[in-house]
């Protein structure tokens, strides 16, 4: 096992349903301890920036207008296997697939608005946390 973290995005749809804390509630009961937060508005510059791998992808467009239709909230999950767990508790990208019990399955409405991100790859986790939080705004836990 190895103590990693992970960079988790409550989305537009979620936090318009006030289900934040609920969903952290969740990441807490999975033994992921929140090791930095925000709420945030993004500017379109930084959800185009930050979801610049899907750029050509035909949903790009509609994915960053939703990411800027209202307010998110981030955080930086820590604990071990951070980055698989937080994944095994949001649930599949589509709703429709996501497993009962799941974040997704409990709050997303669609594979457009689907309540929240979670890093793929420690990799991943380690530019995407960078992308919003400096390293002096992340707490060890
Ligand atoms: N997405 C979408 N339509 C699709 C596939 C993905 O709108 O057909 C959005 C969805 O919000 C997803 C995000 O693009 O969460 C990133 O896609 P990815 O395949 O990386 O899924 P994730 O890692 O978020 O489960």
């Amino acid at each position: 096992m190895a103590l990693e973290r992970t960079l988790s995005i409550i989305k537009p749809d979620a936090v318009a349903k006030n289900v934040v804390g609920e969903i952290y509630s969740r990441f807490e009961k999975a033994g992921l301890k929140i090791a930095a937060s925000k709420m945030k508005h993004l500017s379109r510059r930084e959800a185009e920036g930050f979801y610049a791998v899907h750029r050509e992808r035909p949903f790009f467009n509609a994915l960053v207008e939703f990411m800027i239709s209202g307010p998110v909230v981030v955080q930086v999950l820590e604990g071990e296997n951070a980055v698989l767990k937080h994944r095994d508790i949001l649930g599949a990208t589509n709703p429709k697939d996501a497993a009962p019990g799941t974040i997704r399955a409990d709050f997303a409405d669609s594979i457009d608005a689907n309540a929240a991100h979670g890093s793929d790859s420690v990799e991943n986790a380690n530019i995407e946390i960078a992308y919003f939080f400096p390293a002096t705004d992340v707490y060890a836990r």
